[in-house]
């Protein structure tokens, strides 16, 4: 059985002399049995008295219990070729009643501590700091960011308990923790939707992330915590938060602010406009052309204010109710067509319109987008030839691109941008009317989509106005 078996057997006596080595171990050390008969174990482990030395087997043998020298003691044997390598020794006392003996199997663990500097040299070179502790909770290992995050040099750290890191008012319960995950032990984050904090050396708090990996190690279960210090991440998390709180606060401020303000404007205006209104029919008779003239001037303006007033609430409002739906884009442009009929018809306008999407949509917006921008396209026509419209869609990167195409007055290459402006107009009112509000709802439409709208113009030859929609989820 000892010939068999595949580790290095080496029988001593109580003089520490070699009275039999096994198969393996002569194939390991380059001996014959012969050669090591009588020889003493130094002769294959010669440092072992550095570790044990030689008074120590002067009293082992009084009363004998097996034992092991590991790795840590760094033990090295040698073959008869010179070759040194690193081993682990157990020692087994044989009691025959009338001879003591010690049977020693000798491992050469040169693979494993090559594979322990490997793992070493990973954990070293981490960005994250990382830490092993043993079933017990006692750190074996930490590399250079756990020394910088937590302000401990290595020594004070390496044999401590892993609580040493847990700030005092989590420490109670972390070796509880500690447990259950050596009773279950998979990888995964630690404190599942806990906030979780490591303490520092000078008794600073810093909010952090862990992973936890249990490992083998020399036949060992481990845990490697893997820590990540987060302190920049919430606070950027609360910044986020507290602006969006600002803006949210600030949106209902102006949107109660739209409203009263409208609200309180249209009060007097209405007055105004019914006011006029009887004068103008009542009271005409009393007024010469000139104040007729300024009455009708007063009609107007203030029935335009009114409108401006009702576009302005109604931007303030757009998106309110917002309820993404498969809109049908071909349907929805044929009702656009009809409402316009009446225009279309006396402008003698040509509408051509190509295959349109269905998509992902807030089906009352897109009308409002695509009937104002039919409705410039037949307003600012040219007034020398009959206008021709078009209204196609292009499937592009993650989204579709929309034209409405006309062959109007056009617009100045400086005017491109500000045209999308709340009441930006370029022409006087006379001219054509208007209130300067439809292209901002556009604008706040393609926006609500996450999309965006632009023009391309030469001026005399027309325009066409581009809006993207990128595909949305419900
Ligand atoms: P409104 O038409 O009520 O004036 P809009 O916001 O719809 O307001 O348009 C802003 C301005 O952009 C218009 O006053 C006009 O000068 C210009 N514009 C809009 N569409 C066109 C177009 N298709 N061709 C030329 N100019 C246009």
């Amino acid at each position: 059985m000892l010939e068999a078996t595949p580790i290095a057997l080496v029988l001593i006596n109580e003089e520490e002399k070699i009275i039999y080595i096994n198969s393996f171990a002569e194939n390991l050390f380059f001996y014959k049995k012969i050669e090591l008969k009588g020889q003493a174990l130094e002769a294959l482990l010669p440092d072992i008295h550095r570790v044990k030395p030689p008074e120590f087997w002067k009293n082992y043998f009084i009363n004998p219990t097996a034992f092991r020298l590991g790795a840590d003691d760094d033990l090295t044997a040698v073959t008869k070729t010179g070759r040194i390598f690193p081993v682990e020794v157990r020692m087994n006392p044989i009691d025959t009643g009338e001879m003591m003996y010690i049977l020693v199997a000798i491992t050469d663990i040169s693979e494993r501590i090559k594979s322990n500097e490997q793992f070493r040299l990973i954990v070293e070179s981490a960005l994250n700091a990382m830490i092993l502790t043993d079933s017990t909770g006692k750190i074996a290992m930490i590399n250079k960011q756990t020394e910088v995050l937590f302000g401990y040099e290595r020594n004070e750290l390496v044999g401590q308990k892993i609580e040493i890191l847990v700030p005092h008012r989590m420490r109670q319960h972390h070796p509880e923790h500690r447990k259950n995950f050596y009773a279950h032990p998979k990888a995964r984050p630690m404190g599942a939707g806990r906030d979780l904090y490591g303490v520092r050396k000078d008794g600073t708090e810093i909010p952090v992330e862990i992973g936890l990996n249990p490992i083998q190690k020399d036949g060992e279960q481990y845990v490697l915590a893997s820590v990540i210090d987060i302190t920049e991440r919430k606070k950027s998390e609360e910044a986020i938060k507290k602006y969006t709180r600002q803006i949210e606060e600030k949106n209902k401020e102006l949107e109660e602010f739209t409203n009263v303000a409208s609200h309180d404007l249209r009060e007097p205006l209405n007055s105004i406009i019914s006011l006029t209104e009887l004068l103008m029919h009542s009271k005409s008779d009393q007024l010469d052309e000139e104040g007729k003239k300024m009455l009708d001037y007063i009609s107007k303006s203030s029935t335009r204010m009114s409108e401006m007033i009702i576009g302005l609430l109604e931007y303030a409002r757009m998106g309110k109710s917002k309820e993404l739906t498969r809109v049908n884009l071909d349907e929805l442009v044929k009702t656009v067509l009809i409402d316009l009929e009446s225009s279309i018809n006396s402008s003698n306008s040509k509408i051509y319109v190509d295959t349109l999407p269905e998509i992902m949509a807030y089906a009352m917006e897109m009308r409002l987008l695509f009937q104002n921008l039919i409705s410039n396209a037949i307003k600012y026509r040219n007034p020398d030839i009959a206008p021709e419209i078009a209204v196609s869609a292009r499937q592009v990167k993650k989204g579709w691109e929309f034209v409405v195409t006309d062959n109007g007055i056009g617009i100045p290459e400086n005017q491109k941008e500000n045209i999308f402006n709340l009441f930006h107009r370029l022409h006087a009112r006379n001219k054509y009317e208007g209130t300067g509000i439809g292209l901002a709802h556009c604008r706040k439409i393609a926006e609500l989509h996450n999309g965006k709208i632009w023009v391309e113009s030469e001026i005399g030859k027309g325009s066409s106005f581009y809006f993207f929609i990128p595909l949305l989820l419900q």
